[in-house]
């Protein structure tokens, strides 16, 4: 039985799998199977030491990887239930549901996603008649979250007595504290909780709830945590904090690839854990069994230029293979048209379209291989599932979900009139006022509210009687017949036909499939509830995938995964690296996320980028990350023009716009003295400068006239 656990392992990777008491890090660099080693464990601990799955909480970075994970543990342990293999917002999803009476939330408390906290945050700039010049949407979003990340807000906000939230409202001198008060008041009266909410909640019980947290500390006996090097304080907190019973505490990452720094992830809890855990032990892998050696050589020469990271040996398992093909195209359509014909040999040699991948480094930049592929009617799945998820008519049928499941008001006001029922601004003024004088949920007040004469003439009452009936009936139903007698009976369906919206109504077959799906590979009741709470955190890296389709994607997203055939499009100076980077630091972490790319090839990698539409003006060239490889290790459709080299010395990309200092920079502006500027704000035009004699921060025109010291 050992020998099927281990025996296709190699002896680091078996040390990693069995020592299983205690702090251990797994430190090794890009398909060395470090996610390999971490699920075997899993397996290894259920099998070889009997432990109860359900004693395990084994932490992926997307709910995707985590639904990789579980098909392959499945696979090796069927039939059993698989406990916790989640991401850490998930897992803090699950601890809610069970513990957050402790703070006076009813279990329904309803996730709220991105797009939720723009909905409410729209509804309060309007409702407070903010505008767009005083402050945006995005930024208020912004401000809130990081105002959350530093202030233990979890105490006021659980206070049963909201008025001194209302009061902080009133009291709020500046707009963006008067948003903030109205956020926190408008999902605490709803019991909504955003991403941020979830992850400090789950500390702020575990912390303060003894019976809490040792249940869960003595419940979760073995804790797994993969792509540990970009963890951010909070989850590294929780993770500290779940594992301190038992002390079987389990990582592993690469340094090299930290990418979200961005966000908030943080290196050092890698690179420190056996400074913090000294009775820890450590494993390196050196071993690669991903990709050729000439790909590996290339990622192996780029990567040794930054000057902050451990040095770490990645050797190939897998030799032959060809360097990566390099190609510098004229203009954008013959990068593209370049692309797919190598993608068309392939297809043509018997690959599946699966087995290819398109990396970029933003988003925008899959135009143009989007539309040879459907010239060329290449199959291909563009991940990009933040679009999905946020297009308006799933999120109108995964309010009307939730509307039987928790009746918030955020979803009551995104369903009751859609399709119409009449119930416009003026009787949802109504009922909002009847509301606040009640202390009842909009829905509730509705429904004592039907016999009224302002709701004659609406369709109010279907609405409710819609709601109450599959209230009433969705315990025992399965999701996707739930979903379709929703799709029916609201009327929603046939008003998608009526409006002629067929790309809409393909959209509502995506989400059933994906549904199906679902349940499909649950392979365990699933809830209504524990399907929402999904839904709600699907991001970007979520995006269901098509088989036999070719994948384009960010390399962010990218991370974790491996393809035979890797292009790398757009490799040009200002898009990789992101002329956004303006720090050395910054500049690394794009060097870091360009080894990330490189390392996901298995068989082929190509390089492309193109100079851009001609009477642009600016002039494009190739990726300093193209000359950091070493033109040695790479093959050039064309030799490289020597024109198109950089200049030697270019420690950063070119400044930006108007901005003649960079973040770091020490300036001298002439009232306020001294300062170091902190960052650049591209959209208002101006730096945030920390001056010496001020506590807070300023925000300071680009145009204004500065000294540098
Ligand atoms: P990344 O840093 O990109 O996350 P990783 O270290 O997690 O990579 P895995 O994805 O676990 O690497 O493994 C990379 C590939 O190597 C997978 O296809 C895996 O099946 C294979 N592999 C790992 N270990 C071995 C081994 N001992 N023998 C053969 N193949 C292996
Ligand atoms: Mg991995």
């Amino acid at each position: 039985m050992l020998e099927k656990l281990l025996g296709d392992l190699n002896e680091a990777q078996r040390e990693a799998v069995t020592a299983t008491e205690g702090y251990v890090r797994v430190v090794a660099g890009a398909g060395t199977g470090k996610t390999k080693t971490l699920s075997r464990r899993f397996v290894y601990l259920a099998e070889g030491l009997g432990i109860s799955p359900a004693s395990i909480l084994c932490v992926t970075f997307t709910n995707q990887a985590a639904a990789e994970m579980k098909r392959r543990i499945r696979a090796l342990l069927p039939g059993r239930d698989l406990g916790y293999i989640c991401t850490f917002h998930s897992f803090a999803v699950t601890l809610l549901r069970e513990d957050c009476h402790v703070v006076q939330y009813p279990e329904t408390f309803t996730v709220l996603d991105n797009a939720d906290k723009e909905d409410i945050l729209k509804e309060i700039f309007s409702d407070l008649g903010i505008t767009s010049r005083e402050l945006t949407v995005r930024d208020a979003s912004d401000y809130i979250g990081a105002w959350k990340g530093g202030h233990d807000y979890v105490p006021t906000l659980i206070d049963p007595d909201l008025t001194k939230l209302t009061n902080a409202v009133e009291a709020a001198q500046e707009v963006r504290q008067r948003v903030l008060w109205r956020y926190l008041y408008e999902t605490r009266k709803t019991f909504g909780l955003d991403f941020d909410d979830l992850i400090y909640f789950a500390l702020h019980i575990l912390r303060r709830d003894k019976e809490s947290r040792e249940k869960w500390q003595g419940r979760l006996e073995y804790i797994l945590v993969d792509e540990y090097q970009d963890i951010d304080k909070d989850e590294y907190a929780l993770s500290e904090l779940l594992a301190g019973e038992h002390h079987n505490l389990f990582v592993v990452g690469d340094p090299d690839q930290t990418i979200y720094t961005f966000r908030g992830a943080d290196v050092r809890f890698i690179l420190d854990f056996q400074t913090v855990h000294p009775e820890g032990q450590t494993v390196f892998l050196r071993e690669n069994y991903r990709s050729r050696a000439p790909i590996l050589t290339a990622a192996n020469a780029l990567i040794a230029h930054n000057t902050q990271r451990l040095e770490k040996e990645l050797i190939p398992t897998l030799a032959g293979g060809q360097k990566p093909l390099y190609y510098h195209a004229p203009i954008p359509e013959a990068e593209a048209g370049w692309v797919v014909e190598k993608i068309r040999d392939r297809l043509d040699a018997g690959d599946d379209p699966g087995s290819i991948a398109i990396l970029y480094r933003a988003h925008h930049q899959s135009r143009s291989f989007e539309e040879a592929l459907m010239r060329s009617k290449i199959p291909y799945t563009l991940y990009n599932g933040v679009e999905f998820y946020r297009r308006k008519e799933i999120k109108d049928v995964l309010g009307y979900l939730r509307m039987i499941f928790a009746g918030d008001d955020l979803s009551f006001l995104r369903t009751v009139n859609e399709p119409r029922r009449s119930m416009g601004k003026k009787r949802i003024s109504f009922l909002r006022e009847q509301a606040v004088h009640s202390g009842k949920s909009l829905y509730d007040t509705l429904k004592s509210s039907l016999g009224l004469p302002l709701f004659q003439g609406t369709r109010a009452r279907d609405y409710v009687s819609l709601i109450e009936e599959l209230r009433a009936a969705w315990k025992g139903m399965k999701l996707t017949d739930l979903l379709s007698r929703l799709l029916a009976e609201s009327g929603y369906e046939e008003y998608l036909r009526l409006c002629g919206a067929q790309d809409r109504l393909d959209n509502l077959s995506e989400l059933k499939q994906s549904i199906f799906d679902y349940e499909a590979s649950a392979g365990e009741d699933v809830t209504l509830g524990e399907y929402l709470d999904l839904a709600a955190l699907f991001t970007d890296l979520d995006r269901k995938e098509k088989t036999r389709s070719v994948r384009l994607m960010t390399v962010h997203a990218a991370k974790g995964l491996e393809f035979p055939t890797v292009f790398l499009a757009g490799f040009n100076e200002g898009s990789f690296p992101s002329r956004k980077v303006l720090t050395p630091e910054g500049l690394e972490e794009e060097r870091r996320l360009c080894y990330v790319a490189y390392t996901r090839a298995g068989e082929r990698l190509y390089l492309s980028d193109t100079e851009g539409p001609l009477g642009a003006g600016s002039l494009r060239l190739p990726s300093r990350f193209l000359f950091d490889t070493g033109e040695e290790n790479l093959d050039f459709v064309e030799p490289l023009d020597p024109s198109l080299r950089l200049p030697d010395a270019l420690p950063l990309p070119p400044l930006v716009g108007n901005f003649a200092f960079r973040p770091g920079d020490r300036v001298k502006h002439p009232i306020l003295g001294s300062g170091t500027v902190e960052a650049l704000d591209e959209e208002k035009k101006a730096y945030r400068i920390r001056f010496d004699q001020l506590t807070t921060p300023r925000s300071i025109a680009a145009g204004m006239k500065l000294e540098k010291l």
